[in-house]
């Protein structure tokens, strides 16, 4: 049997509600049509799941349902999203994609005996590395290797038990590893990845997508926060370090840079598509499909319109525990969100400009944006009410879905047409 094998482009989509497949699955043949294969993974992690109250067995049906529907005949894949040794378990059955989450590991040492046999090992790293279609080379030297095995090395070893406690329920072969390390403070520079990969090689994951830590700040929904011209360099640096990697430390050939929280960062997609034409690339996306079928409902008018407002005032009333899970993902100012009673005698229209992350429209409102990203809270607890909204609105809310996974991110980071925020910049220049 040949072993699972992720294409170079993919893109990790969200379904809080199981209910958008199809309409996702549609942007990925309309790549298809643009020349461009990008094979969807559908990603939800064990947070989520806790929080909707819903099991990776529905994502699976959802998905395969959706594959079926529409005859899909490239591979697809189901992500068991930011996993540990701790909740791995309930993904074995469903899941074929795993993304083996070691932020919390990061800072703790591995045994001074691992660390000294890592350093001895991997000696030869130590030195100035010139790598291929980069004019910058990486120095790395015997102290930086030595704290970058005392930072890192102890949470590889925990990728490698996750990974092998998957290994022996699946089949070695029979699912795509993904390292993280993206939830944490500090940014990895490329030096740092590049020995944490060795390191990972050691572990003997054979590791098909790595999350490192990027320059910036990422925040769910919104646009990059950063330095794109330093976000650019490190992702070259990255992108340069990992065919190193993959040519030197026997990884996987197809081994490729996964972006989380990659949703709606449109200033960063010219780099993305122009740094990884030849290595390929993973975007996973998430929470906005979610935004979508609320702007579905908006445009719709009627029920759907007052469900969309009642659902921004349960968040408005419950900010703050709706925010504390992702505080460090989220960037809202309450002096921005408008009183519920305002949005009550709000149009459709009115409504879904303040929501659509359309950065031309001056009625756009990130902080509402943002705060309607972490409040699937409220719609899951209200059940089938909003389940039923949504397929008596399917069609509307299935446009939303497609277009923007689409039009925002697919065409810019894989077809390299202009983002929105690129079209913007262009005609602020005119
Ligand atoms: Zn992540």
């Amino acid at each position: 049997m040949s072993e699972l094998e992720l294409g170079k482009y993919s893109i990790g989509v969200g379904d809080r509600f199981a209910h958008q497949a199809k309409a996702q699955l549609q942007a990925c043949i309309e790549a298809a049509r643009a020349g461009v294969e990008v094979i969807p993974v559908w990603n939800k992690s064990n947070r989520e799941h806790n929080i909707i109250g819903s099991e990776p067995s529905q994502t699976r049906v959802a998905a395969d349902a959706a594959v079926k529907a529409l005859g899909w005949k490239k591979p697809y894949f189901r992500d068991a999203d930011h996993i540990n040794l701790t909740t791995v378990d309930r993904f074995l059955a469903s899941c074929d994609f795993y993304t083996i989450d070691v932020a919390d590991a990061i800072g703790k040492p591995a045994s001074s005996s691992a660390i000294e046999k890592f350093v001895r090992q991997r000696a030869g790293l130590a030195g100035t590395l010139c790598l291929e279609g980069v004019g910058e080379a990486i120095e790395i030297t015997p102290e930086l290797l030595r704290a970058t095995a005392g930072k890192f090395l102890f949470a590889v070893e925990e990728a490698g038990k996750v990974y092998r406690k998957i290994e022996a329920a699946k089949g070695k072969g029979n699912f795509i590893a993904e390292v993280s390390m993206d939830e944490t403070d500090a940014a990895q520079t490329p030096a740092e990845l590049l020995i944490i990969l060795a390191a990972i090689a050691d572990e003997g994951i054979p590791v098909q997508t790595i999350a490192p830590k990027f320059t910036g700040r990422f925040n769910k929904g919104v646009g990059y926060v950063g330095n794109v011209a330093q976000f650019r360099r490190e992702m070259a640096l990255d992108v340069a370090a990992i065919a190193w990697a993959v040519s030197n430390f026997g990884l996987p050939k197809n081994l490729k840079l996964s972006i989380h929280s990659g949703s709606d960062k449109f200033s960063i997609y010219p780099a993305i598509y122009e740094t990884t034409k030849k290595s390929g690339v993973h975007l996973k996306t998430a929470g906005t499909t979610w935004l979508e079928e609320i702007i579905g409902l908006a445009e719709a008018g009627g029920d759907g319109l007052a469900l969309a407002k009642e659902i921004y005032a349960e968040a408005y009333a419950h900010r703050e525990e709706l925010c504390a899970p992702y505080a460090s993902v989220i960037d809202i100012d309450p002096a921005k969100l408008p009183a519920p009673a305002t949005v009550a005698i709000w149009t459709s229209d009115q409504f879904t400009s303040a929501l659509r992350h359309d950065p031309h429209s001056p009625a756009y409102n990130s902080s509402l944006r943002q705060l309607l990203h972490v409040g699937f809270k409220v719609a899951a607890k209200m059940g089938d009410r909003y389940l039923r909204l949504l397929e008596a609105n399917e069609k509307v809310i299935a446009k939303n879905v497609t277009e923007n996974l689409y039009d925002r991110h697919i065409a810019p980071v894989f077809l390299g047409k202009p983002s929105p925020v690129a079209q913007l910049e262009h005609a602020e220049a005119k």
